[in-house]
């Protein structure tokens, strides 16, 4: 097992198909020796080149000189009662560390994942975002988190995961490239084989990255924190809104249903007294009446931390939602956070830990 790579090494998780292959070719061997690579990394979740036995010992003595498979450590692992969810962390060879989480509900087993450590965009009301940002995650690190509770899932219950979504840690597309290509490596039949309808990339906004996912052949869900019904508490709430303002995110929601043809969930917390009036659910449904859409309601979760958001009460979020449903043609949900108990909301099993732990510098970085 290889935790962490020296620099000269490639990343062979990281690796697509067709990279595999040249480098399989450029190392004098058969292309199809890629495929048995990807099943080895992807499918059987083996990290040690030395056991991928029906690789010669020759080609894997070569492999080893140029090439290794990292693999995050499990540092934490914590479930809610009831057993409908499981949230892992991991750690970075940095020491840093993410989160990612199974949440069991019906006959979905879904995978929330990190995209990023910490969060440059500082959405008020999350503990990501308090975090800051220390990083981007490799396409191998957001694989991993995948192929690591995949292989839990299936010890503990012989189960497979069946949906995944980008919205643990960070935000998905500002960190594009890696994340498309862990997307890419999830929906390979070597390994996971989850793509398409399966998958689900949640964004705080980012309006450039929204147009981009709209031009990828991949087909994949797209879920929009709206959170928010004006420009003067989004930029307050949500500060990448002063840059993409909600009528541009509408615009680019409702392009991403033109060209995939994908309706778009707008996700929406509900926060006591900010975000839950009747003015607000009445100008929820305006706004989104042009967008062929879902809208999912998400009362908040109180942060263990000090913050003065509270979750509205039980008959606040009931009338909010028949006065959404009656005003609106669209499809409604209410989203109880299956990981309550144990904090698997954005960011918070992070937070929990990491009091115990010395603070370390974000790095500012300007979105744009
Ligand atoms: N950056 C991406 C994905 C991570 S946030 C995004 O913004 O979509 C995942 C979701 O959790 C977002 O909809 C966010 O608004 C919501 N969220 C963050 N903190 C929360 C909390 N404490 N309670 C409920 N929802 C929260």
């Amino acid at each position: 097992m290889t935790p962490s790579l020296p620099a000269e090494q490639v990343d062979l998780k990281s690796l697509l198909p067709e990279e595999l292959r040249t480098l399989v070719s450029s190392l004098g061997q058969d292309e199809y020796r890629a495929g048995q690579l990807l099943s080895w990394i992807h499918g059987k979740g083996v990290e040690d080149i030395d056991q991928m036995s029906n690789l010669s010992r020759a080609f894997r003595q070569q492999l080893k000189e140029v090439a290794g498979v990292s693999r995050l450590r499990e540092v934490q692992r914590q479930g809610a009662p009831g057993g409908q969810a499981l949230k892992f962390l991991f750690e970075l060879p940095t020491l840093e560390r993410v989160e990612a989480v199974l949440i069991i509900d019906g006959k979905r087993r879904t995978a929330c994942l990190s995209s990023q450590v910490g969060c440059p965009l500082d959405c008020k009301f999350c503990a990501t975002g308090r975090m800051g940002f220390l990083g981007n995650l490799s396409a191998a690190q957001i694989i991993d988190q995948l192929l690591q509770v995949s292989r839990v899932l299936l010890s503990e219950r012989g189960e497979r995961i069946t949906h995944v979504v980008m919205r643990g840690m960070g935000e998905p597309l500002l960190n594009y490239e890696q994340v498309v290509r862990a997307l890419r490596l999830m929906r390979l039949e070597h390994g996971p084989a989850i793509g398409g309808r399966k998958v689900t990339v949640s964004t705080a906004g980012y309006v450039p990255g929204i147009l981009r996912l709209a031009r990828e052949d991949l087909n994949l869900g797209l879920a929009v924190s709206l959170n928010a019904t004006t420009d003067e508490l989004r930029d307050d709430l949500m500060p990448i809104n002063r840059k993409f303002k909600i009528a541009e995110l509408l615009a680019a929601a409702a392009e991403y249903f033109a060209l995939r043809g994908r309706r778009v969930t707008f996700e929406y917390v509900l926060l006591a007294g900010v975000t839950d009036s009747d003015e607000d659910a009445l100008r929820l449904a305006d706004l989104t009446r042009g967008v062929p859409c879902k809208l999912n309601l998400i009362p908040y979760n109180e942060l263990a931390e000090d913050t003065p958001f509270r979750r509205p009460p039980a008959e606040r979020i009931a009338r909010f939602r028949a006065l959404l449903e009656a005003h609106t043609p669209m499809a409604v949900t209410l989203r109880e956070s299956r990981g309550r108990d144990i904090d698997a909301a954005c960011g918070q099993l992070y937070q929990a830990q990491e009091r115990q732990r010395p603070a370390r510098t974000a790095i500012a970085t300007p979105v744009g």
